[in-house]
């Protein structure tokens, strides 16, 4: 069994977030600690800890994630300037919360290579 994070009370709105999409596979939310104009962390409403323990199984909720990356990214007004997709993994990944999630950046050019 994996162990819930806080973003399980997110999907549950047990705690207070400024959710901007979610259906029956995910939940799409602002960032806290926003990093960009937008800042937007979308994630499966399933527990997947991280990307390495996805399963074929999840194939149809992983690809959903990027409908909804698309669609929020229109919501926000950055669909056409640009955006960032962002999916940390582990430790040299700089994942801090494990809940796979996406992070969706935009509202201000992206360098490259990132940090
Ligand atoms: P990671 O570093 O794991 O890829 O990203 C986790 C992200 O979740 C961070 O950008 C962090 O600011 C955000 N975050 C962590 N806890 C909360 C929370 O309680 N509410 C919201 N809205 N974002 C959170």
């Amino acid at each position: 069994m994996s162990k819930e994070t806080i973003f399980s009370k997110i999907i549950r709105k047990e705690i207070p977030a400024d959710i901007v999409f979610q259906d029956e596979r995910a939940t799409a939310f602002r960032d806290i600690n926003p990093q960009a104009p937008t800042h937007v962390v979308i994630i499966p409403n399933k527990l997947i800890p991280t990307l390495n323990d996805a399963t074929p199984e999840d194939e149809a909720t992983l690809g959903h994630l990027l409908l909804v990356a698309a669609q929020v990214a229109k919501q926000e007004g950055v669909a056409e300037s640009g955006y960032r997709l962002v999916i940390n993994c582990n430790r040299h990944g700089g994942q801090d919360v494990f809940h796979l999630h996406m992070h969706l950046l935009g509202g201000r050019g992206m360098r490259w290579p990132p940090g």
